[in-house]
C-alpha cells in the first residue's frame, strides 16, 4: 500500500483495535472489511518498513526531482507483490525529500 500523496509506504498500526495506515508524511487511512483482509494476505510489511527508515543510507543517482528540479535523489528498489512481479525503482530528492516511484 502505497500513499496517495507522496508515494512512500504506509505504515500499519493499531489504533484502538484497527488497523490503521499510516504515512510519514502524515497521511493515514483506516482501511475497511474487504481491503484490510486483502493487504494483510498480499503484503507483508515489516521488511519494507526498515527500509524506508534507512533510506539516507541508499546510494544516489542522477534524476530529476518533478517538484524541486533537483537532479540527485536517493534510489531503491522493492518487491513490492509477488515475486513474479517486476521490481518497483523509488526516487527520494535529496533537497526536498519529495518521494516517487517507477516501475521498472
Ligand atoms: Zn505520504
Ligand atoms: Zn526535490
Amino acid at each position: 500500500m502505497f500513499c496517495p500523496e507522496c508515494g512512500s509506504i504506509l505504515r500499519p498500526k493499531d489504533k484502538g483495535g484497527k488497523k490503521v495506515l499510516f504515512c510519514s508524511c502524515g497521511y493515514s487511512k483506516a482501511p475497511a472489511g474487504e481491503a484490510n483482509t486483502a493487504i494483510k494476505e498480499t503484503v507483508p510489511p515489516k521488511k519494507k518498513i526498515e527500509v524506508i527508515e534507512n533510506i539516507e543510507m541508499n546510494p544516489k543517482m542522477r534524476t530529476r526531482c518533478e517538484k524541486c528540479g533537483h537532479d540527485v535523489a536517493y534510489f531503491w528498489t522493492q518487491q513490492t507483490r509477488g515475486a513474479d512481479e517486476p521490481e518497483t525503482r523509488f526516487f527520494k530528492c535529496e533537497k526536498c525529500s519529495y518521494t516517487w516511484r517507477e516501475y521498472a
